[in-house]
């Protein structure tokens, strides 16, 4: 049955339900297999080890009722509900044509979903879709609850194999509208922020998508990425720097990788961190966390090398000063000159020699910082070519923080 109805947006998001069967969906990598791999053989039975779905499987099977197996769990569904998924009714009777007269998809010998890409997740959601009254089908589209807006995401992982144009123009209009929610955005753990992401990756691979529609659902995943980046650097509630790590490598989100390692080494080493080298150099493990697996354990300090080796090349030799229009060449020579002095002066006060040189984001703002406010830096140098100097390394920063994901990429060997 439908959940009882209750406007999307009044609700609190944190009753937003997660998607249960974690890990179960494979990589967008994977290649779509031959529709003809869903095929089942002929009257083959069921293990023993297969269970009724407890929400798509109730009562007992009555004439007519098809019964579907997906990975171990059975689902009924009721000859009428087809109707919205001509796809799935067509496999569904193409198959059972081949069985001997009056025989009908039962629990010892169901319909077998076969495409390791379709979950029992994805299943429940298709069968709660087709279930829905038509009065229930009217309030999806105006007064969606918080659990329909989780239903419809891991439905739209599945209406592209079952060719349902209406279902992904229902995906594509819940997440276009949803995502701009704060109260929907904010609750939201790593879980359910991967469910989401899924869905529009799936989204942007159905044939049904229209460019524009392609160009706003790769600009609402970019904001997605922005605002998960964000939580993590804010150690916001749910989302974590570890189970961020497993998304971003899952759904190769660049700039989340970056993030999330970048953060991970900040609980490890950071102004906050317990770990500290005792006056003998003698030091304590770093306890990391145990769900990250070796590859990761080596592109995490893989990462933490690279950028100490960053800080150890760019701190050396001053970035180049920009000339501003005001500024001759000669004149100039001086702006350099102070500029040059400037940097290797604040390189070597307490408040950057401090802070570890793996921190490089936190480094050049600092440094940034200092400069701004150096004495060396006022009369005769001219302030635009200041001003073009600060702006340098604030885009240095900000180049460096985008690109943080490939610094843990893990190393290669000769
Ligand atoms: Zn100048």
């Amino acid at each position: 049955m439908r959940d009882t109805r209750a406007g999307l947006d009044g609700l609190s998001g944190a009753s937003i339900s997660s998607a249960r069967d974690r890990g179960e969906e494979p990589s967008r990598k994977r290649q779509r297999v031959n529709e003809d791999e869903e095929s089942q053989p002929l009257g083959a039975h069921t293990s023993s080890r297969s269970t009724k779905d407890p929400e798509c499987y109730s009562g007992p099977r009555q004439a007519g009722d098809h019964i579907v197996l997906v990975q171990g769990v059975l689902f009924k569904f009721k000859d009428h509900s087809l109707g919205e998924c001509q796809r799935l009714k067509e496999k569904i009777y193409r198959g059972r044509a081949s069985i001997p007269a009056g025989k009908e998809w039962t629990d010892e010998a169901p319909y077998k979903v076969e495409d390791p890409r379709i979950t029992p997740t994805q299943f429940r959601s298709l069968h709660w879709f087709l279930h829905l009254s038509p009065e229930e089908n009217v309030a999806l589209k105006t007064h969606p609850t918080v659990n329909d807006f989780t239903r419809i995401l891991h439905l739209s992982a599945i209406c592209k194999t079952y060719a349902m144009n209406d279902v992904y123009r229902i995906c594509f209009e819940f997440i276009e509208q949803k995502v701009t929610k704060k109260e929907i955005m904010d609750p939201m753990s790593s879980e359910e922020l991967t469910t989401l992401v899924k869905a529009i990756i799936h989204l942007q691979g159905t044939t049904t998508v229209i460019e524009d529609e392609g160009v706003k659902l790769a600009k609402t995943l970019t904001n997605i990425e922005n605002f998960w980046c964000e939580r993590v650097i804010k150690k916001d509630g749910a989302i974590g720097s570890v189970p961020s790590i497993h998304a971003a490598e899952q759904l190769n989100l660049s700039r989340l990788r970056g993030t999330a390692y970048y953060q991970h080494l900040e609980e490890l080493y950071g102004p906050d961190a317990d770990q500290r080298v005792s006056t003998d150099g003698i030091v304590t493990p770093p306890k990391v966390n145990a769900r990250l697996n070796k590859e990761q354990l080596i592109r995490l300090f893989f990462g933490h090398s690279l950028l100490v080796n960053f800080w150890d090349t760019f701190r050396p030799t001053p970035m180049q000063l920009p000339r501003a229009h005001e500024c001759s060449e000669e004149e100039h020579k001086i702006c350099s000159a102070a500029w040059n002095n400037a940097w290797k002066t604040v390189l070597g006060w307490g408040r950057l020699t401090r802070i570890a040189s793996f921190r490089v984001p936190e480094l050049i703002y600092i440094l940034r910082d200092m400069l701004s406010n150096e004495k060396e830096l006022t009369e005769p140098v001219r302030p635009a070519c200041k001003r073009a100097g600060l702006l340098a390394l604030q885009k240095k920063r900000e180049e460096l923080q985008m690109g943080l994901g490939s610094y843990f990429l893990g190393c290669i060997t000769a």
